[in-house]
């Protein structure tokens, strides 16, 4: 039997940052990984190059984050954005931040953020067990013994950032709820979110690939109106891209429940009124009367593909020219433009979704030091809490701030 102050089950952000934390107040670390190396998930963020924060306040992070705002506060005031960006930054890993507002590594690689955490950990003589998975939390009467297929290890506290259910071959395949669960705690059904919408309406396949780099959504739920911004692209079986992703998970707890299907519009071209775009269509018109309508609306105005459906739409069997265009057609491209309409059936399956909503009742967890209120001595970092938020770096701040908040009173 090996014996430790602190073991961390899973060498993800959340893991890795806690065990950091908790090795910087004296504690001596374990932290036990399923893979044989650290970090999987991470070295996919941010299409390889990890955006790893976003700016802004920490004020705005507890808006951004919304119900779990409160939850998070505490958290986000001991480990926030700033102080992120300075710890990479004392870790020779400056970090930018990009138009968007989400901050990279300045090397534009995740595995530098990666290398930076295990090469600090292993300087503060964390010991890192790959290819070890905890199959297994016993609490004794001075703390725990975690169980590993073939290895014990006895500590004074455990940290449980086992992650969600999402891109489970990166590791995160849910043992940390079977581990939570057996000492009473709620999960809160694990739902996938930042993820493709799969809508009723099959035509989005004809236009599969096709995007709009700034599009509107809005939707209503529950008399709640829901509206995002960002790229939006045509999938084979819906819709997918940024302001996709971000409604995805405002919508997610509706599509679980069994909503039958919720009616979406996306916004086309969300820089212009209503009123603006059916002057601006009479104008370009009567300019261009001889030319075929597709021709005139596609000149700087939407991609060709979508055009073409537009115009097939309010003239399913002729093709209309620019001057030829009535009024009420002209309405009616109008209201497509900025109004067109899809119904959400389902997300696609978590196991595609960028984060899990869902984990670990936050009701449980004391969110000043991430110490479970049923078990003593037993913590939650990362994604594995039910907590989450949307794309730009927002999740990966919960892991970095939960991390280092339960590393820190872990260790104490
Ligand atoms: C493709 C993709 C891109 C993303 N890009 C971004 C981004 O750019 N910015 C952002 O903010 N967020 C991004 N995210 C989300 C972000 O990656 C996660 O929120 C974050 O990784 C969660 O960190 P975590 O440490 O809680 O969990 P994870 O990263 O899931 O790590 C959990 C670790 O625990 C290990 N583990 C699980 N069970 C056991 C066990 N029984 N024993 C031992 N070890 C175990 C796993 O192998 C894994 O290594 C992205 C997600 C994906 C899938």
């Amino acid at each position: 039997m090996i014996q430790c102050d602190v073991c961390i089950i899973g060498a993800g952000p959340a893991g890795l940052i806690a065990g950091i934390f908790a090795a910087e107040q004296g504690a001596k670390v374990i932290i036990c990984e399923t893979n044989t190396v650290p970090g999987k998930k991470l070295l996919r963020t941010g299409r390889g190059r990890c955006n790893l924060t976003h700016s802004g306040s920490v004020d705005d992070f507890i808006k951004a984050y919304g119900q779990f705002g409160r939850f998070l506060r505490h958290s986000l005031y001991e480990f926030g954005p700033s102080d992120v960006r300075d710890f990479f930054q004392k870790l020779n890993l400056a970090t930018k931040v990009e138009a968007t507002g989400c901050v990279f590594p300045v090397t534009d690689r995740a595995t530098d953020v990666s290398r930076v955490l295990v090469d600090r950990a292993r300087r503060l003589n964390v010991v890192f067990w790959y290819g070890k998975r905890v199959i297994e939390v016993e609490k004794r009467p001075k703390g725990f013994w975690v169980n590993t297929e073939n290895k014990r290890i006895e500590c004074r506290s455990v940290i449980i950032a086992t992650g969600g259910v999402s891109w489970p071959f990166t590791g995160s395949t849910g043992d940390g709820f079977d581990l939570a669960s057996g000492f009473g705690h709620e999960i809160v059904e694990p739902k996938a979110a930042l993820v493709r919408l799969i809508t009723e309406e099959t035509w989005p396949s004809q236009l599969q690939g096709v995007g709009i780099e700034r599009a509107g959504l809005a939707a209503t739920v529950k008399d709640k109106k829901i509206k995002t911004s960002g790229a939006v692209m045509f999938t084979d079986d819906g819709i997918g891209g940024p302001a996709v992703f971000d409604i995805s998970r405002l919508l997610a707890d509706d599509l679980a429940s069994g909503t039958e299907s919720i009616e979406m519009f996306i916004d086309l071209m969300p820089n212009i009124k209503d009123s603006e775009l059916d002057k601006l269509l009479t104008e370009k018109c009567a300019a261009s009367a001889a030319k075929e309508l597709a021709r005139v609306l596609s000149d700087e105005m939407l991609p060709r593909a979508i055009v073409l459906k537009l115009c097939h739409w309010i003239a399913p069997s002729t093709t209309i020219l620019a001057g030829q265009l009535p009024k009420a057609k002209r309405k009616e491209l109008v209201r497509l433009i900025k109004h067109l309409p899809v119904k959400i059936t389902s997300t696609r399956p978590i196991e595609e979704a960028t984060i899990t909503r869902g984990g670990i009742s936050t009701e449980q967890i004391d969110r000043k030091t991430m110490e479970s209120k049923l078990c003593k001595g037993m913590f939650f970092a990362g994604e594995i809490i039910n907590v989450d938020g949307p794309c730009g770096g927002y999740n990966l701040q919960i892991a970095w701030s939960t991390g280092a908040l339960a590393g820190k009173s872990a260790s104490k």
